[in-house]
């Protein structure tokens, strides 16, 4: 590759896309789809496209800090190192913590899973990937054996019939979205099924959406084993070489279950699945963010077992992860009830391989604080130290607040990121100046088992520094130089390779020796078992004492009973171009397009009932805490529900942190908590203005509402406040920290409307529109016009005669917006959605507004017709 672009992966969600990144030598970088690899073959989405827009180092952590103050790498090493000998010795090793993330590397990894685990003594790290696929994990080691994913992408290519349960495809793992819409596109006889209680993006592309209640997966799959039973369409002779459970699980399957659906529905979902033998049954967050998600998951494996529909092309349960590096944290054992290569902790021979192997003198001999019990102990006192790496768990955990009041709570917290800005990292002692995506080095794992690397581009900024190599550098303070004498991730991936070679041996699944010699530099994407079969258990040969996949009971839950001071459930995911709490996709201008500001979806009639109008502001709040968030009113939400996006931070808005509200009630099995399952109580914000700004300077945050997104050429906000301020201009040059602006004003007091330019020069630095309801401005007309239009014409708000108002931008690629898709569908331009592409360009790049175009050509198509 020399002298042509690098080969990498994309660092956001677990499709694990490859990436071909040309720097431009300036700090900038120029990034494709890379077509060899075999997860995208050349396709990104929205989020992997705009990579680019997130390297810059604007607001980089570029020095470690001790209290606030600058300090050296030295210093904060061992102020960490001793203090957690002091703790160790004080308190025991138990006083110790780690939570990491799906976010690091598989090298980063293992040597924060080695430290705690070998050296520390406890089992206490856990990571952000608990609050993701932990019931998967526990539902792999129930049936299996071993936390193996049984298929490959390409099997849901080659289904018949793809099932996709708690997962919104289109937009949380676009890529696989779009390799089935094109295979299903190719082979129109490949049917798709989406489970979710709402519609989303990803029902566009159902045959059959099963809007089902909320958790009633287990119902709803163990209705389908007792009809797989009654159908006779048991594979008899794969359940009686390869499967123990079956009687069990079949007699509690026949318990009747409430799934919320139509009979009709119900029945159409049962006839297509049984029907069709190359079934592919994918699942995502909906089926484990539950307090029953390892029953959910077992009940999905239990009719792929029945049914002897595993492990052959085109057929299987399959996971898919959140995260980047779910999979390869999972084969370190960076959870806290796992041991490295997929040893068991609670196993004395694999806990001993691994002593032995590590040469550890102090390995922990039980699990540890899985995520929900990790910060509770904090909250208790419990914990002296605890390093946070990579993650932002004062937004993502469940009961957020209480996790900020915690961390108040630990003498010594420690944060490794790029940024000091975030709402964790603000709340730590130690800050250490982490390398971002393009300065880091080493391996992840995608959801199909599949090993890629990512490459280093650019230079370490600063004084930051691979997670790896602070770890080892405390591993080598506490007296391990030898155990922690890595130079490169060459050396830790070779270590972790040979270690898989004694799990294997063990006859555990995880299997990549033959990498130990591999040339890591030029590591191709791989899967693992390395020179095995690319599927599981076909054949059988399950990861358990007797080789039999376990079939498990699984009881339905009861619907929740209606709590009458809480009487609405909150779902919560993710929007199609914002990553997790936007610490990264935050600062892209072109992923800002698509949606600027934190929204609740909800019905029309819970809204009506409440009075709650569109786009009024919406207080959600329970017992745990509050958000205040700008209403959606969509009959997507089933009524008595509502979702909410979870990754609006304190960083981009004034309370939009929405797992305040999720319960920490975790799954008994796996630890992972109902992060969907909130109950709340929604009421209409009263605010006696609205404002819209826009500027060159990031907005103060002066008013009680705010919502900042980043712009090509500064920022926007909206605003709302509880009384209008006296002075509009003053506001405004406060707002935008420009006291010396000349300030043209236009105000109607009598109707409590305002506008306001700031001028410097002849040049607009920052606007402001504000009223007393949600003010109606052409924002993408003001923003795309800031910089070229004269201050009194960006006043009128909206386009002149002879522009175009394109509306909120859906395809963010090249930047369409929807008034001109809607007009075009309107006018009968376009009539598909390869129509629209030849047309606009829409969605004719990364794919990831197919759906939104699809909707819309749906939405605007029958008022054509009628004409
Ligand atoms: Fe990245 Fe998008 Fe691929 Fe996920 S689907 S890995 S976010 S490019």
């Amino acid at each position: 590759m020399e002298g042509g672009p690098i080969r990498t992966t994309c660092p956001y969600c677990g499709v694990g896309c490859g990436v071909l990144a040309t720097p431009d030598g300036r700090g900038g970088v120029a990034v494709a789809g890379d077509p060899e690899h075999p997860a995208n073959f050349g396709r990104l989405c929205s989020k992997g496209s705009a990579l680019g827009q997130t390297v810059g180092l604007e607001g980089r952590l570029l020095a470690p800090r001790i209290h606030g103050r600058e300090a050296t790498w030295d210093a904060a090493l061992d102020l960490i190192a001793g203090s957690i000998r002091a703790a160790i010795e004080t308190h025991g090793p138990e006083s110790v913590a780690i939570y990491g993330s799906g976010q690091l590397l598989t090298e980063d990894y293992y040597v924060a899973n080695k430290l705690m685990k070998g050296f520390i003594g406890a089992a206490n790290i856990d990571t952000n990937s608990r609050l993701c696929m932990a019931s998967s994990v526990a539902g792999h080691k129930r049936a299996f054996g071993a936390d193996t994913v049984p298929g490959v992408y390409a099997d849901l290519e080659e289904a018949d019939l793809v099932v996709l349960a708690g997962s919104n495809l289109a937009w949380c793992h676009p890529v696989i979205h779009q390799r089935i819409a094109a295979a299903k596109a190719a082979r129109p006889g490949l049917k798709v099924v989406v489970i979710d209680p709402r519609r989303t993006a990803t029902t566009d592309l159902a045959d059959l959406h099963l809007a089902i209640r909320p958790d009633g997966d287990v119902a709803l799959f163990n209705a389908l084993l007792a009809e797989i039973d009654r159908r006779g369409a048991v594979d008899r002779a794969y359940v009686a070489a390869h499967v123990a459970g079956f009687d069990a699980a079949l007699a509690a399957a026949r318990a009747p279950g409430e799934t919320g659906l139509a009979p009709e529905d119900l029945a159409a979902f049962l006839d297509l699945w049984i029907g069709t033998d190359k079934v592919v049954t994918l699942f995502s967050q909906g089926v484990n963010q539950s307090e029953s998600g390892a029953d959910k998951v077992n009940a999905i494996i239990n009719c792929h077992l029945a049914a002897g529909r595993i492990g052959r092309p085109g057929m299987g349960p399959f996971s898919i992860t959140g995260q980047p590096n779910a999979m390869g944290g999972r084969e370190v054992g960076g959870l806290a009830n796992m041991l490295a290569a997929h040893l068991e902790i609670e196993n004395a021979a694999h806990r001993y391989l691994v002593k032995e192997f590590w040469e550890a003198p102090a390995l922990a001999e039980r699990p540890g604080l899985k995520a929900v019990d990790l910060f509770r102990a904090c909250g208790e006192g419990r914990i002296a130290v605890l390093w946070i790496l990579g993650t932002n768990p004062v937004v993502s955990m469940p009961e957020a607040d209480r996790v900020a009041e915690a961390l108040g709570r630990v003498p010594l917290v420690i944060c490794s990121d790029m940024f000091a800005t975030t709402d964790t990292a603000r709340r730590a002692h130690v800050l250490l100046p982490a390398l971002g995506w393009g300065e880091k080095s080493g391996t992840v794992t995608n959801s199909e088992r599949r090993i890629s690397r990512q490459r280093a581009f650019l230079p370490a900024p600063g004084a930051a520094r691979a997670d790896w190599r602070a770890l080892a550098e405390v591993g080598r303070r506490l007296g391990h130089p030898a155990q922690f004498a890595y130079e490169t991730p060459a050396e830790i991936f070779r270590e972790h390779a040979a270690l898989s070679a004694l799990a294997a041996g063990a006859g555990r699944d995880f299997d990549i020796a033959a990498l130990a010699g591999a040339d890591y530099e030029a590591l191709a994407p791989v899967q693992w078992p390395v020179g095995g079969a690319a599927r599981f258990f076909g054949e059988g040969g399950f990861f358990t004492p007797d080789g039999r996949g376990r079939m498990v009971a699984v009881t339905p839950v009861a619907a929740p009973r209606r709590a009458p001071r809480w009487p609405l459930t909150l779902n919560t995911g993710r929007v199609r171009d914002q990553w997790h709490t936007m610490t990264r996709t935050g600062r892209s201008p072109r992923l800002a397009q698509h949606i600027a500001e934190p929204f609740v979806e909800i019905h029309p009639r819970d809204a009506a009932a409440r009075g709650i109008a569109p786009a009024d502001l919406v207080e959600v709040e329970n017992a745990q805490g509050r958000t205040v968030l700008r209403a959606l009113v969509t009959d997507r939400v089933q009524p008595g529900s509502l979702f909410a996006p979870m990754h609006w931070s304190g960083e981009f808005a004034s309370s939009a942190r929405v797992d305040v509200l999720a319960p920490a009630r975790v799954d008994p099995v796996s630890g992972q908590p109902a992060l969907k399952m909130g109950r709340v109580e929604a009421r209409r914000h009263a605010v006696a203005w609205h404002g819209f700004a826009v500027g060159l300077a990031r907005p103060a945050p002066l008013t009680e509402y705010w919502a900042l997104a980043p712009v090509p050429f500064g920022w926007r906000a909206e605003l709302a406040g509880a009384a209008p301020p006296d002075d509009w201009a003053a506001f405004a040059r406060a707002l935008f920290a420009a006291p010396g602006a000349e300030a043209a004003v236009v105000e109607d007091r009598a109707r409590g409307l305002a506008r306001v330019a700031l001028v410097e020069g002849d040049r607009a630095v920052g606007l402001l529109f504000a009223g007393p309801e949600p003010v109606e401005v052409a924002r993408a007309h003001v923003i795309s016009a800031f910089a070229t239009d004269a201050p009194h014409l960006l006043l009128a708000g909206r386009p002149g005669a002879a522009q175009e108002d394109r509306g909120a931008i859906v395809c963010a690629c090249f930047d369409v917006g929807v008034n001109q898709i809607a007009g075009a569908i309107a006018r009968g331009e376009a009539t598909t959605v390869e129509a629209l592409g030849a047309l606009l360009k829409a969605g004719s790049n990364c794919g990831s507004c197919r759906p939104e175009l699809k909707s819309l050509l749906a939405t605007h198509a029958p008022a054509l017709a009628a004409e």
